[in-house]
């Protein structure tokens, strides 16, 4: 029997807001145990939540991205539930009425295939505490800084057919949510994460089968892994003829497999209502319209754009746009190098890269910036010194020693290109090779790459190598005579 894979992701993104989504207590990760938790947030007697604008207008912008409806009004409800780490007894989330509904993005997968997948809805509620059990011998902690942390939950149809499309798929958001800058996408520290439900069925089937739902995937690895160890589980559960069961797993990634956690839902009743302490949220068109203008450039517009102004592949665009601080860094660093993008490409994915690597950098913590790049690019470019010579500038520009020219200058590396000079050079490399210069006339013309190396080397590989190969040619050729 063949088997089809169905999945739908519901993906958390944390809202990089400075305070709460109902209070004015702090977001900053990592903070003492307890130390960013108010009254609000502890859910006291009597307290009244206010809402965050900052998070309404992030959830708008994302919205707006997806060409998803942004609902003019949207309703907080309670959900209901008892944990030792949501004080109040009750999450504030929407429900019925979300504020982002119908949307969807475009996927790329390794085949270069694309895929349009539909976003079920997005709403804004808030984040629970976090039970710790292994900080306290015996015991379990309970911290409430992350109580109130403001969300964007994110619901897929079930419309992606395999693991590695779900894994696409949430590359996709976790880009674009940091293009929209409303979220750090730091995925160590749970900014972003996600559940993914997984059914199967016998190809062809139209009814979809019965789920189970992998709680707070982090990494895009895990998810993939995850999923995958899923599907072959309940293809094996069906073809020995048992039943999937509804239920929410866990993901080990020690073990690489999945556990049984909890019975799901349908049992469960999460009793929920509006929340009468918050009215419905109304937006108006000003504000609508203020957020459209603030919308930065969006991963595939900024794709296309690549694509005209620099004329570069698909792949190296994929690499070059990934992130919006990745692209800019790009960008800087082609600025005037018209007819010569393809090498700032090859900087920006090979030398940049291997050295932030190494390091253990990100690109905004580069050492050398997109503009002093671009200053050594065009020494490149108009022949001061050759791509070779200025992978030893780029090294001491990381190493803070100055700018392109202060380095090149200090250290004499520029390229020699005055004629009469390297015809010299070139004589005496052929006088003192004759077997070779011999042989290259009897038609062994690879042989002109001993001679350029030669040159290199008595120049200190500072000949300009495009006049070498020109000036060795015409003297071997013209010695023929
Ligand atoms: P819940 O809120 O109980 O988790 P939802 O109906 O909101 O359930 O669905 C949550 C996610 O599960 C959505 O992304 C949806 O696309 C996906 N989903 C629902 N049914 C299935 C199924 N049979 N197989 C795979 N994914 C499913
Ligand atoms: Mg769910």
């Amino acid at each position: 029997m063949n088997w089809e894979t169905v999945i739908g992701l519901e993906i958390h993104t944390q809202l990089a807001t400075q305070s709460k989504i109902f209070s004015g207590e702090r977001t900053r990760y990592g903070a003492e145990p307890n130390t960013q938790a108010c009254l609000v947030d502890l859910g006291y007697p009597g307290v009244l939540p206010v809402l965050n604008g900052k998070a309404v207008a992030m959830a708008v912008k994302f919205g707006l991205a997806i060409g998803a409806t942004i609902e003019r009004r949207s309703v907080f409800a309670r959900k209901n539930y008892f944990y030792p780490d949501l004080p109040k007894g009750y999450q504030i989330s929407q429900y019925e009425l979300p504020i982002v509904s119908r949307g969807s993005v475009v996927i790329r997968l390794d085949d270069g295939s694309q895929k349009r997948v539909g976003i079920t809805r997005a709403h804004l509620e808030e984040d629970a505490g976090k039970s710790l059990h292994e900080t306290l011998k015996d015991r379990t902690g309970i911290d409430l800084n992350r109580a109130g942390t403001p969300l964007l939950e994110i619901v897929s149809e079930p419309e992606l057919g395999s693991a590695a499309e779900a894994a696409a798929y949430m590359r996709k958001i976790h880009q674009l949510v940091r293009y929209l800058g409303i979220c750090d996408g730091n995925m160590q520290e749970g900014s972003f994460r996600c559940d993914a439900n997984i059914s199967v069925r016998p190809s062809g089937d139209t009814e979809l089968g019965t789920r189970t739902e992998l709680k707070n995937l982090n990494s895009f690895r895990y998810v993939e892994k995850a999923i995958e160890f899923e599907i072959e589980r309940q293809i094996d559960v069906l073809e020995d003829g048992g039943k999937v069961v509804l239920e929410t797993r866990l993901y080990d990634s020690d073990k690489d497999e999945t556990r049984p956690m909890r019975a799901k839902e349908e049992a469960n009743d999460y009793r929920y209502f509006p929340d009468p302490d918050l009215l419905p949220l109304e937006l108006d068109q000003a504000l609508l319209d203020s957020i459209k203008e603030s919308m930065p450039e969006l991963p595939w517009e900024k794709e296309e754009r690549f694509a005209t102004d620099y004329g570069l592949n698909p792949v190296d665009i994929q690499i070059l746009t990934a992130s919006s601080e990745g692209a800019a860094f790009f960008e800087a660093s082609a600025a005037g190098l018209a007819g010569n993008f393809e090498l700032a490409a090859n900087w920006n994915k090979g030398e940049l890269r291997a050295a932030l690597n190494r390091d253990g950098l990100t690109i905004t913590d580069s050492p050398v910036g997109g503009a002093d790049l671009n200053s050594l690019l065009r020494r490149i470019s108009d022949g001061t010194i050759s791509g070779k010579t200025a992978k030893e500038v780029f090294e001491a520009m990381w190493a803070g020693e100055g700018d392109a020219d202060e380095i090149i200058e200090a250290r004499s590396l520029q390229q020699i290109t005055d004629v009469a000079a390297l015809e010299k050079v070139v004589r005496q490399v052929v006088a003192d090779n004759p077997e070779q210069a011999e042989q290259y006339r009897g038609g062994k013309q690879k042989l002109l790459g001993f001679f350029v190396g030669q040159v290199m080397q008595a120049t200190g590989s500072k000949a300009n190598p495009a006049e070498v190969n020109k000036l060795l040619r015409a003297k071997l050729d013209a010695d023929e005579n």
